[in-house]
């Protein structure tokens, strides 16, 4: 298979990152997933655990879920992007699809009422999914809200169960003045992962949950409390994939909360085009310095851009790698070349938000 590392050194940490915590390399099995999605190619999605089950499904027709989640809390930016590209490599595949509006997180953890939650669920995310390519008309898919699904509520109450206040202090950093609310949303999320095996919803299947590496103590606690009902339920441990962050326009983590590092969806394709231009790349100090020894592209915002989102060619971002490494591009002109890319990028999610915005209303 083609594989590229768009990568190069910066790669180093996350291999830290699955060695301290068990994580196996998605390089691992990417081999065996038939067809396998950009991201899995381009080692975005970089981590995995029990992915063979996923891959055994895939390759036998067998039925598999995904589950993911959405906690309406804030606005949507270019980097949440990346999951809703998994799942609509997973929709084209043919998998179920759980998609759970974290309403009830949202009220305990933010105080957020459930119809402030349904509003922005519909009007920020959902038109958004649409507008990137989700399906939300396919009878494999099923979205909800928390505070609206008693399967997942009466799970949530069985697994508080199998778990202790010390366990969740330890995993969530609880204290003595979290409410009690919040103490309980972890378990509602544990449920979310869960539910698709219960019997009304066809039985024991494999799940796969993509999330970002700082969701793993979650997903352990998850396998963990599915084993402990696997004599009940028969539950089968949920498998999960982790994807990388995305380094945001100043070069920390792409964050809603902090407009300086994001490019939202809703921002117009102007808006975008100008923030690109404005971002952190790894260009050296002077012109004459980057023509000498090149810039870098593993510390470089408008790279990251081109891998995860803009370029779609390998050979092309395999051409725009060395070129960079060897100082025959230099950062203006592939900021141009980035920034009308997004242009166009979001000319067409703008254009179809707006064709969007009648089937979002009839989804909840
Ligand atoms: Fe980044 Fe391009 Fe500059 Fe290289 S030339 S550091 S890829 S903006």
């Amino acid at each position: 298979m083609d594989i590229i590392d768009p990568w190069g050194s910066n790669i180093i940490d996350y291999n830290k990152l699955t060695e301290q915590f068990g994580i196996k390399p998605f390089s691992e099995v990417l081999n065996d997933v038939p067809d396998p999605d950009l991201l899995m190619k381009r080692g975005i999605i970089f981590g995995q655990r029990d992915y063979k089950n996923i891959i055994h499904c895939l390759k036998n027709n067998k039925e598999y879920a995904v589950v993911t989640g959405m906690m309406p809390s804030g606005r949507m930016h270019i980097g949440h992007k990346m999951v809703v590209d998994q799942l609509k490599w997973y929709q084209k595949k043919g998998a179920q699809i759980y998609l759970s509006i974290a309403d009830m997180e949202s009220y305990g953890a933010r105080g957020i009422s459930s119809n402030k939650s349904r509003k922005l669920a519909i009007e920020e995310y959902i038109i958004n999914y649409i507008a990137l390519g989700i399906d939300v008309t396919d009878p494999n898919f099923h979205i909800y809200l928390q505070s609206e699904n008693d399967s997942v509520k009466d799970l949530a109450y069985k697994i508080g169960n199998k778990i202790t206040f010390n366990q969740m202090k330890a995993i969530y950093g609880f204290n003595n003045s979290t409410n009690i609310s919040h103490i309980y949303t972890p378990l509602i999320q544990v449920a979310d992962i869960l539910h698709p095996q219960l019997e009304e919803h066809g039985g024991p299947k494999n799940i796969v949950v993509p999330v970002g590496p700082d969701q793993d103590p979650h997903i352990r606690l998850t396998r963990d409390i599915a084993n402990k009902f696997n004599e009940e339920y028969g539950f089968i441990a949920p498998s999960s994939t982790y994807h990388r962050f995305m380094t945001g326009l100043t070069g920390e983590k792409m964050s809603s909360s902090k407009p300086k590092s994001a490019i939202y969806l809703t921002d117009t394709p102007k808006e975008a085009s100008k923030k690109v231009k404005s971002a952190k790349t790894g260009g050296r100090e002077s012109l004459k310095e980057q023509k000498e020894i090149g810039g870098k592209p593993d510390e470089c915002s408008i790279y990251e851009l081109l891998v995860y989102h803009l370029i779609k060619d390998d050979n092309k971002l395999k051409e725009i790698r060395e070129n960079c490494l060897s100082g025959i591009i230099v950062c203006g002109d592939c900021k141009n070349c980035a920034s009308k890319l997004i242009k166009e990028l979001y000319e067409n999610i703008s254009n179809k938000r707006e064709e969007a915005k009648d089937i979002a209303l009839n989804v909840l």
